[in-house]
């Protein structure tokens, strides 16, 4: 134990270094106060965790051969701050180290674009996470110790494309927020009213069992994203969609990340159920034809494991109740009438042209990538 915890000790060393020279990198940036005191933060977090993991390793220097209750107290909280201390370096390592390395001009645009996002839409919380790529997969939001942070994949913000995912990303804490949720989930925001829906869907032998666990730890999340994005971004984000599961592998969704997403049908059908409210019946079915030739393009199967815990008419019944709670919230909706400068034209303007000129398409992409 001792020498696992003046190894993390090490480790937080390390990464306070990386962090002080972002810091002094960051340093007198116009756009990049927010990121450099995020730096800041975690250089500090990692001077504590090192100077309590090398007590720690200290006071179990001091017990050594020794055995009374005192020093089985002093092991146990050895190990608990072992455990802590790894999953700070973790989190630091993991995200925070290649969110800083990938904030560029991209990034500061993303992140700029979600606020203005959240300002025209009236979004329900104000939080707003920084945006970054650096992602190891897909799009992604990640939270801890209060700091929200959204990664990006590395060409992300070279193209008006996949941005609609960042209203998904940015709606995840608001799902999460405690004083937001249950106006936005209605009676899903209770454990227990999930864990009853799914059971009494499936059952509760093994199965109806491992699936609760599935809603309760990622899907049921995914899905009130899925719909906010939605009812926000219009059919650019149901495109994004689209797009995205065109570059899947074989049957492997492009959102795997250990297997937290419903199924991508699934989430189609979310998807296709919010755009009912906010978007015309002609895309729509647009979608559903790319969606049947491309993604599909007749293949089965695939996702079976999930498709198991996620029936459909339980996943829509949900995304009902979701769309009534954007409206609730106050969310203003995606409508094919909104001023050319609302940031949700600009995403549905770009998607319309990739799809009926896709030519001068090309070329304007080209431009947001030089420019
Ligand atoms: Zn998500």
């Amino acid at each position: 134990m001792c020498g696992a915890l003046l190894a993390v000790a090490r480790k937080c060393d390390r990464l306070r270094e990386e962090f002080e020279r972002f810091v002094r990198e960051l340093d007198g940036r116009p756009d990049a106060k927010a990121v450099r005191a995020l730096a800041a933060r975690q250089a500090m977090r990692m001077t504590s965790e090192a100077e309590e993991a090398r007590r720690h390793a200290g006071a179990l220097r001091e017990i050594a051969g020794k055995t009374s209750e005192e020093t089985i107290r002093t092991r146990s909280r050895a190990q608990s701050r072992y455990r802590k201390c790894a999953a700070y370096g973790r989190f630091a390592e993991y995200f925070v180290i290649p969110f800083l390395r990938g904030y560029d001009d991209e990034a500061v645009m993303m992140t700029k674009l979600c606020r203005e996002i959240a300002e025209t839409v009236a979004w329900p919380s104000d939080s707003c996470p920084l945006v970054s790529r650096g992602a190891s997969n897909y799009f992604h939001f990640v939270a801890e110790e209060g700091e929200e942070l959204i990664l990006a994949p590395a060409l992300a913000g070279t193209t008006v494309l996949p941005l609609p995912d960042l209203v998904h990303e940015m709606a995840h804490p608001v799902v999460r927020d405690s004083q937001r949720r249950e106006t936005i989930l209605g009676p899903w925001h209770r454990e227990d009213f999930v864990i009853e829906r799914v059971i009494e869907k499936l059952g509760d032998g093994r199965f109806g069992k491992a699936a609760v666990r599935h809603w309760i730890d990622h899907g049921f999340e995914e899905i009130a994203c899925d719909i906010i994005a939605a009812f926000v971004a219009g059919p650019a984000y149901g495109w994004q969609h689209v797009r995205a599961c065109w570059g899947r592998e074989g049957d492997k969704s492009v959102h795997e990340d250990g297997d937290h997403h419903p199924p991508d049908s699934g989430r189609f059908a979310v998807i296709q159920l919010a755009l009912a409210q906010v978007a015309g019946e002609e895309e729509r079915a647009e979608l559903t034809e790319v969606w049947n030739g491309v993604v599909l393009g007749g293949e089965e199967g695939g996702e079976a494991d999930l498709e198991g815990y996620y029936p459909l008419e339980l996943m829509l019944e949900f995304a009902e109740e979701v769309l009534r709670g954007c409206v609730r919230a106050g969310i203003k909706p995606y409508s094919d009438q909104l001023p050319a400068d609302d940031p949700r034209s600009r995403f549905n303007d770009a998607w319309k042209q990739m799809r009926f000129e896709p030519f001068e398409f090309d070329a304007s992409e080209r431009f947001i990538s030089e420019s």
